[in-house]
């Protein structure tokens, strides 16, 4: 079956965006997948010849008890039914707290999670990544999901690991 990959992070790290691109269709619902629900967005998309489904989900503030509680049932429900889990920071703006509280989060599921530094682009790799590695999520892919830069190689590497 096809491999499920749930992108999580906080709000406006650019979740949406990277689903887009890696969709290439907003509107792309996957109606006949039983066993995933409908109150997040799902879509399709390849490389080369495998397949893959994405998630997308609202986001999680982690500002208050380390997770909002009501964005949080949605983001179980999607790290809940993934073989993947795509986790997006925003480069610009570096670690803050709340990504801290959502990496212990998402920890709790014990799915493979794949650290996504985005907004990289005109950014040096390594400074933009620089502040992600004591999250001990291990080596993060530095991407842009605006322009596309380095989601291509991010995502082979993700579905030829899982
Ligand atoms: P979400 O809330 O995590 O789904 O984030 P969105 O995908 O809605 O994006 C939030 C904002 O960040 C929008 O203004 C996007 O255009 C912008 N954005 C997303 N990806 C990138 C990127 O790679 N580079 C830059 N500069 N902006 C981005
Ligand atoms: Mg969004």
């Amino acid at each position: 079956s096809k491999t499920v990959i749930a992108l999580v992070g906080r709000p406006n790290v650019g979740k949406s965006t990277l689903f887009n691109r890696l969709t290439r269709s907003r509107d792309a619902i996957v109606a006949d997948y039983p066993g995933l629900t409908r109150d997040r967005q799902y879509g399709t998309g390849r490389v080369g010849s495998t397949p893959y489904i994405v998630v997308d989900t609202g986001g999680l503030s982690g500002e208050q008890e380390g997770v909002d509680p009501l964005m949080a049932g949605q983001v179980q429900s999607a790290i809940g039914e993934a073989d993947a889990v795509l986790f997006l920071v925003d480069g610009r703006a570096g670690l803050i707290p709340a990504d801290e509280s959502i990496a212990s989060y998402i920890r709790h599921f014990n799915k493979p999670v794949y650290l996504l530094v985005n907004k990289a682009e005109g950014h040096k790799k390594d400074v933009i990544a620089n502040d992600f590695y004591q999250m001990g999520l291990g080596e993060p892919f530095v991407i842009s999901s605006a322009h596309g830069d380095n989601v291509n190689e991010m995502i082979e590497n993700v579905l030829s690991d899982v």
